[in-house]
């Protein structure tokens, strides 16, 4: 058994887990939060208790040494020693066109992430943070890196390209990328899994529905579109990003003397769900609200809907036929409404919902179709965390063979 540690790394704070592969079980995990703060704070759960505590935390190596001491703590611990982390897999949000899978952590790649820092400016400093503390702390302890980005490497230039000058993408690589590619590629080998399929025969539609919220068309294993685009505000309206816009509204917006930072804030902060309401972000106020009949609330879930099913109708057409459509994410995996709004005026493309099953089958990994549908309607918690465990666990195995081989060769 190898015990795998996962890290999330934010600017301020750092989420971890630690994994038994290739068992895949959770044996805790914990968030430090308020990192750089005056006063930071830790939560740690697993079988043996809960540890938190609160304490300065001026930087990333301060945050990483008490994920140690919690981790290690002689009695609501989850290892005994550091030592057993045989491998750490780090979520690594923009991999640009550098990475089309994960990778182990050396030299070249640390350079990547620093030269993509461009297209991510907020993620990638902040999880090169995490991958140099993490170093530090288990220094020759094999490290990988997972990236939101990759699995959507396989787009072709035809969904990839924009229609601007050719200039914009040769010189600043403007382009689709994708995100939440870990979450697809989970749920959607999982959803290949529960069907009994194989990959290279199956073809999925993928809607990743939470705060963030995107949908990806994978065909035969691959994914082929996705919503999100040069950054994750493209695509479907998510809590408080807007989602697709005529461009030219910005410029509008600008000429009426917003400046660049309202529009930001407009854009990815007060939009969405939240601007469209003038509730909340959270899918559970909207409903409350348009069931006591706000017609504003009642609007926001039209539209979110309206936009998904665009999405799910023009990505089936590109790909002829489609075995099952997959939804997770907070909304997707626990809101049995908006899957039956959505699904509701799907039926003519194959897509045929049984609502008991719908309305039962709560947050399990389920099908929720009728038997006799074209499209399997599946249910499926997403978990990257756990999907970049198994990742680590792949390259680490992959490692100690080539490295056998070489003890082989060396001793012939
Ligand atoms: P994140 O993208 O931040 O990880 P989540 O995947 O946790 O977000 O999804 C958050 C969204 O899921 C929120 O809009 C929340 O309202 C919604 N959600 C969670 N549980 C339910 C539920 N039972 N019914 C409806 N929406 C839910």
């Amino acid at each position: 058994m190898e015990k795998l540690l996962v890290i999330n790394c934010g600017s301020s704070s750092l989420k971890y887990e630690v994994y038994a592969m290739p068992e895949r079980m959770s044996l805790g995990k914990g968030l430090v939060e308020r990192i750089g703060a005056s006063v930071g704070n830790i939560t740690q759960k697993s079988g043996n208790g809960v540890f938190e505590t609160e304490e300065p935390l001026p930087d990333h190596d301060a945050a990483m040494a008490l994920v140690k001491r919690a981790l290690t703590d002689a009695g609501n611990g989850i290892l005994k020693s550091i030592d057993e982390i045989t491998g750490v897999g780090h979520r690594t949000v923009h991999g640009g066109e550098d990475y089309a899978s994960s990778v182990i952590i050396d030299d070249d790649v640390i350079d990547a992430i620093i030269r993509n820092s461009d297209l991510a400016p907020l993620h990638n400093p902040a999880n090169l943070t995490g991958i140099k503390a993490a170093i530090e702390m288990l220094p020759g302890v094999t490290q990988v890196a997972v990236f939101d980005t990759a699995f959507h490497q396989t787009l072709s230039p035809a969904s990839y390209l924009y229609g601007l000058p050719r200039e914009l993408y040769t010189k600043y690589k403007i382009r689709r990328y994708g995100f939440h590619g870990t979450s697809h590629r989970y749920v959607s080998s999982e959803a290949v899994k529960l069907m009994k399929r194989s990959p290279e025969n199956t073809n999925v539609i993928s809607c990743h529905l939470g705060n963030g919220a995107s949908i990806t068309a994978i065909k035969q294993g691959k994914s082929v579109e996705t919503s999100m685009g040069f950054t994750p505000l493209e695509g479907l309206v998510m809590g408080t990003r807007s989602g697709d816009l005529d461009p030219a509204i910005i410029l509008f917006l600008l000429d009426k003397g917003y400046s660049k930072e309202d529009i930001n804030r407009m854009i990815n902060k007060e939009g969405g769900l939240l601007g469209l309401s003038g509730i909340s972000n959270d899918m559970r106020d909207i409903h409350k609200a348009a069931d006591q009949g706000n017609v504003d609330a009642q609007e926001t879930l039209e539209v979110f809907a309206h936009k998904i099913r665009q999405y799910i109708g023009a990505y089936s057409a590109n790909m002829i036929k489609v075995d099952a459509l997959i939804f997770t994410g907070g909304i997707g995996e626990n809101d049995t409404r908006m899957r039956q709004r959505i699904c509701r005026r799907l039926q003519n493309i194959g897509i045929v919902m049984d609502d008991e099953k719908n309305q039962s089958n709560g947050s399990r990994p389920g099908i929720v179709s009728r038997d006799y549908s074209p499209v399997t309607i599946i249910v499926m918690p997403t978990n990257e965390e756990l999907q970049i465990a198994i990742d680590t666990y792949e390259l680490i195995s992959q490692e100690q063979q080539v490295n056998k081989g070489f003890m082989a060769e060396a001793i012939l």
